[in-house]
């Protein structure tokens, strides 16, 4: 039974690709949660398994993945029991869309842009006759993120730039007017001002139109600009969570701190020295015993290596799996 009044609430999460050389898990008991007009942002290294998180939400994990246990409950719905259809029907795009990871450069290049938006609502609002509709629709969706209609509509993908080709892919996630939008990498391959550009709009649309996000990133400049809170992924599992603030503020967690230190940064107008995170992500197939972090932790102790760490609650809304923090 979902515990809490959030949009989105993720219990418990674990996903594993079955092979015949042993699972990967890929995400292993996490729990998550989206409120109502809220940015969570969820960040780690790339293979930690964030996408295949996204992936459960909306319940199109590849081939061998699975969702091995847990919930998934999508306004109050556990939508890990869902029939396909009704999965397919009610919540995937009509209520949670997906801007993918290099989405704007899988745009069909033979076709206008206002071909592509209107066979997209055609199809999914299954209005076959209602062509001006659809057009009318395309306009407003264009308008919507910042471009001019006149200039867009008719043009092919190659004639737009990255960051406006980035801007008919957020189009296309709002279609159907979604509750939330997953947001996996939405500014990678765009220079520094256009990706500025496209989180602004990510948090003016997010304002306009009352929709949650949840922003996958490996990038926590991103973060910075637009997310309320963070949840910090490695190898699998959540490691901290905590507002925008106390994330960059007070990490707790040694990977965290470590992130945020290998974060270039301008301090009393000269560039701070960056710490780099020694050591490479762990195998999800055998994953370290214990925190799975210890083989790169310098804080590393005795029970780090043979048990997993408890969640502590640093303050409201803080929490972290440390033993640094455990009382004992
Ligand atoms: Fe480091 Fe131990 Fe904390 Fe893991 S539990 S991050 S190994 S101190």
């Amino acid at each position: 039974m979902n515990k809490n009044n959030k949009l989105l609430n993720i219990e418990d999460l674990r996903v594993y690709y079955v092979m015949s050389s042993g699972s990967v898990k890929a995400v292993d008991r996490v729990n998550l949660d989206i409120g109502k007009n809220e940015v969570v942002a969820l960040v780690g290294e790339s293979g930690c398994g964030k996408s295949t998180l996204a992936y459960s939400i909306l319940r199109i994990i590849p081939y061998p993945g699975r969702i091995i246990d847990g919930k998934i409950y999508f306004n109050n719905i556990d939508i890990t029991a869902l029939p396909e259809e009704e999965m397919r029907k009610k919540i995937r795009w009509r209520n949670i869309s997906m801007i993918f990871q290099g989405a704007m450069n899988s745009l069909n290049p033979v076709m206008k842009i206002k071909d592509q938006l209107m066979e997209a609502i055609i199809y999914h609002e299954d209005a076959i006759d209602d062509v001006e509709g659809a057009y009318l629709r395309a306009i407003d969706l264009i308008k919507r993120v910042g471009l001019d209609p006149s200039r867009v509509l008719e043009s092919y993908p190659h004639e737009l730039s990255g960051g406006m080709k980035q801007r008919v892919v957020i189009a296309m996630s709002l279609l159907l007017n979604p509750k939330l939008v997953i947001a996996d990498e939405p500014t990678t391959a765009l220079d520094v001002t256009t990706q500025a550009n496209i989180l602004e709009l990510l948090r003016d649309i997010q304002k306009e139109v009352g929709i949650s996000i949840l922003l996958i990133t490996h990038d926590l400049p991103v973060v910075a600009e637009i997310a309320d809170r963070v949840f910090v992924m490695y190898a699998g599992k959540i490691i901290e969570h905590a507002d925008i603030y106390s994330i960059f503020k007070e990490p707790q967690h040694p990977y965290t701190d470590g992130l945020i230190s290998s974060v270039p940064s301008l301090v009393e107008g000269k560039l701070k020295k960056l710490k780099i995170m020694k050591g490479e992500p762990p195998d999800l197939i055998n994953p370290p015993s214990g925190c799975r972090f210890h083989p790169r932790c310098p804080y590393k102790m005795d029970i780090c290596e043979k048990e997993e760490p408890p969640p502590v609650t640093i303050k409201e809304g803080h929490v972290v799996n440390c033993w640094l923090h455990v009382k004992r």
